[in-house]
């Protein structure tokens, strides 16, 4: 079956005596065992729900693995990734990364000593270059968010392989329909599926998704003594989802397109970052290494007084963090979504202050970018001296 009748045809209930065609909320914490030393299929929802197992394999299945592990957010699926570590084992990382893994591996993971170290990914030879023989996990996505730089998974892949490292993608920011990251070499999927999994901002959720068996064995251990597993209706909610997500992410990959032709033409903006656009650097690979370039953009304004008023005022534009729902978003990564960057690593990646991202939705094109650009007649009437002093929001 082709990717768009996977969405559907599947079984929602298996073994379910009324054949329900949608998946039902199996909303127990605990099942009722035979025998006092036999566990039936179930036991306790922590370490297993059914509602839960139609979500893992649905997402497996998309994502070319074996297994996969739903939990209760994005960052608890990379944290679980993450736990297969042990202290003195390093995590080399790209050095364009959502904020909230950077804090994770830096502030969080050297308190057990796991050191992580940054490298730019799409330079190869300056990211094989970090490699230690401590090196067990290399970690990036791709596009990566929030610069949309492509990286080389085959070959990033390769070169983990030949320091006896794994390859982690994040996937969140392409999902399975566009990229599949584990058949060209990845070891390891994670997904925020808050993102284009659930696509419609309603639900929090993460996924790992891995081929191994061993592997797969370690992650569920994780899930179930760490006990940070999805809970049934946030699995049912990602279900339904998940079976829209071609059409949404056609129909959002559709404007995006239209509204980075129109600010890439437009004098009013200094850049613009997407790989769907030919004149992009990474137009090439991206399209070799996926069929798509997604819906998530990013443009530098002339100033950060003008990019701030573009995102405060651009109509059919939440200021919102996060990306991938059906509504169209925008936010400033430098004060929202990546302000929580350690600052010595902040201060090493340099992001544009007047940078601009946006999550393109279902919304018709033509009002998302007559939104833009009243936005931006008014942005360059804004004093300069309006700029983002302190951070608009931490810790996100
Ligand atoms: N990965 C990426 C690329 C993200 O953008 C985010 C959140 O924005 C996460 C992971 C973390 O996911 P969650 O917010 O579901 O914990």
């Amino acid at each position: 079956m082709k990717f768009a009748s996977r969405l559907v045809q599947f079984d929602a209930a298996p073994g379910d005596r009324f054949r329900p065609t949608a998946t039902p909320i199996y909303q127990t914490a605990t099942f009722e065992q035979e025998h006092a030393d036999q566990f039936g299929d179930y036991d306790y929802s922590r370490s297993g729900n059914p509602t839960r197992t139609v979500l893992q394999e649905q997402v497996a299945s998309l994502e070319g693995g074996t297994r996969a592990f739903a939990f209760a957010s994005g960052m608890a699926a990379i944290t679980a990734v993450a736990r297969t570590l042990r202290t003195g084992d390093e995590i080399l990382a790209d050095s364009d990364l959502y904020g909230g893994t950077c804090r994770l591996f830096t502030s969080v993971l050297e308190r057990s000593g796991i050191h992580a170290s940054y490298a730019d990914a799409s330079d190869l030879a300056s990211f094989a270059a970090k490699i230690t023989p401590r090196t067990r996990l290399t970690f990036l996505e791709s596009p990566t968010n929030p610069l949309l730089r492509v990286v080389d998974l085959r070959a990033l892949a390769a070169l983990a392989h030949d320091h006896n490292a794994l390859l982690v993608v994040d996937n969140s920011l392409m999902s399975p329909y566009l990229q599949l990251p584990l058949s060209l070499g990845a070891d390891i999927v994670v997904h925020s599926a808050t993102k284009f999994l659930g696509g419609h901002a309603d639900v929090m959720g993460g996924m790992v998704v891995v081929r191994d068996a061993k592997l797969a064995e370690d992650i569920y251990f994780l899930q179930n003594a760490e006990g940070n597993a999805l809970a049934p209706f946030d699995c049912f909610l990602l279900l339904r989802g998940l079976k829209t997500l071609k059409l949404r992410v056609d129909a959002q990959q559709r404007n995006a397109l239209a509204v980075a032709e129109f600010l890439a033409a437009d004098p009013r903006i200094a850049r613009v970052f997407y790989p769907g656009l030919k004149s992009d650097p990474g137009y090439a690979r991206q399209h070799q290494q996926a069929s798509g370039a997604g819906s998530v953009l990013s443009f530098t304004a002339r100033s950060t007084a003008a990019a701030r008023a573009v995102a405060e005022r651009a109509t059919m534009f939440q200021i919102s963090v996060s990306f991938g729902s059906m509504h169209s978003t925008i936010s400033l990564p430098g004060y929202m979504s990546h302000a929580s960057v350690p600052p010595e690593i902040a201060a090493s990646r340099q992001l544009p202050p007047a940078l601009v991202i946006i999550s393109v939705g279902i919304e018709d094109a033509d009002d998302l970018i007559a939104g833009l650009d009243q936005a931006l007649s008014q942005s360059i009437s804004t004093p300069t001296g309006c700029g983002l002093a302190t951070p608009l929001a931490e810790d996100r």
